[in-house]
């Protein structure tokens, strides 16, 4: 693979060369509708590698029987929709999947590091929205590199999908996006919001083969996008309700299973709790005021207690906007914060939930909730915030 090292500006001046999609309908002209599905659906048997449900993504984490959905929204960053999208994710807690064109991002990086803040999974839709069968393999270093170097650069993460436009895929273009280290990811069911049908239309058409492992197909960008924005609510509570949960693709891999708990103590502190198994990784701790206990926090708010610190509950197995990132005990150790990385606050016990800055500002990385003294009315929420340059 190319190494490519171009700045920032250097990047978005190769995005922006060149014919832009302008999109306006969703589909480029002459090129017929992003969503129809024929080229996917003559080919999908006979191109291996290519993902169609979330468990045939490579490192996915999630096999065929685990009850998942994925959310996935093309055609971003878009300064309109992309914000109320967001907004309406954030509400419900839930985690979705980007597929961005690389001269959006060039045009509103801030977008697309506000979807990674908010714990959403970003990748890679092509520089130009172009179709991938129709062009030579000497154009995927402007069309897939410079996107996923554009996506990397606004928000720290490893691209690790890439979704092909208007469907078009084949054999080549899936093994020249394996030697990126992209998994060419298509869908479930497509939403066709881009037709804009309505939303009794488009929840239809998104809960289509709904199953285990479900892709569904929809669109931040590309157009006007206000009867997707208004579907959102009700195609997250339906699929809640029929007992799926909401899951990012393409991110991180999520961490394997039997990370273990264990807690050494030095001088007079005396390690008081065996190994504990966590499906999370543990990014916390607190302990009691005795000294004669603790908790551990995991990622995804669940936690463990040891000694003479009661567990108080947790936010284990609930779907949060950003992972937890830390806690705190009251002076009492009758009670527990958690922070997460968008800045919400999770109160236990006999701890007061005093204020958040959950998605108050999406530039913000939150890393530590610090108790105040020794009364338990007040804590400090400590983040860091990238500067500019
Ligand atoms: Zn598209």
């Amino acid at each position: 693979m190319r190494s490519v090292r171009w700045s920032v500006a250097a990047l978005a001046a190769v995005v922006l060369v060149g014919t832009a999609w302008t999109g306006t309908s969703g589909a480029a002209p002459g090129v017929g509708s992003e969503g129809d599905g024929t080229q996917a659906g003559a080919t999908a048997s006979a191109v291996p590698g290519a993902a169609f449900s979330v468990d045939q993504i490579p490192g996915s984490g999630y096999g065929p029987g685990d009850r998942v959905v994925a959310l996935t929204f093309d055609d971003g960053p878009d300064r309109t929709y992309t914000p109320q999208i967001l907004s309406v994710l954030r509400r419900y807690g839930a985690p979705a999947t980007f597929f961005e064109v690389g001269y959006e991002v060039a045009a509103r990086p801030e977008l697309t590091a506000a979807l990674a803040a908010a714990g959403m999974s970003v990748a890679n839709h092509t520089s130009h929205h172009v179709d991938l069968t129709r062009i030579a393999p000497s154009a995927w270093a402007s069309e897939v590199d410079v996107t996923t170097q554009l996506i990397s650069h606004a928000d720290g993460q490893v691209v690790r999908c890439l979704r092909p436009p208007y469907e078009a895929f084949n054999g080549s273009v899936v093994s020249l996006a394996a030697a990126r280290g992209l998994t060419t990811v298509l869908w479930t069911a497509d939403s066709e919001d881009y037709k804009r049908p309505g939303v009794g239309a488009i929840l239809a058409h998104s809960l289509l083969n709904l199953r285990n492992g479900a892709i569904i197909g929809l669109h931040d960008g590309g157009g006007d996008r206000s009867q997707t924005v208004a579907a959102l609510p009700l195609l997250i509570e339906t699929l809640r309700a029929r007992g799926y949960r909401l899951v990012p693709i393409c991110g991180a891999p999520p961490a394997p299973t039997g990370i273990t708990n264990q807690v050494y103590g030095f001088g007079s502190a005396p390690a008081v709790g065996g190994p504990l198994p966590s499906r999370a990784p543990l990014v916390g701790g607190a302990a009691t005021p005795s000294g004669a206990g603790y908790w551990t926090v995991a990622a995804d708010g669940g936690v463990f207690n040891f000694g003479d610190a009661g567990f108080l509950g947790s936010e284990g197995g609930r779907v949060l906007s950003a992972p937890v990132v830390g806690m705190a005990a009251t002076p009492s150790g009758r009670g527990y914060w958690m922070v997460a990385r968008d800045g919400g606050v999770f109160n236990f016990g006999d701890a007061a939930f005093l204020g958040s800055r959950g998605g108050a500002n999406p530039a913000d990385t939150f890393v530590a909730v610090l108790p105040a003294g020794g009364s338990g009315a007040g804590y400090w929420l400590v983040a860091q915030r990238a500067t500019a340059g």
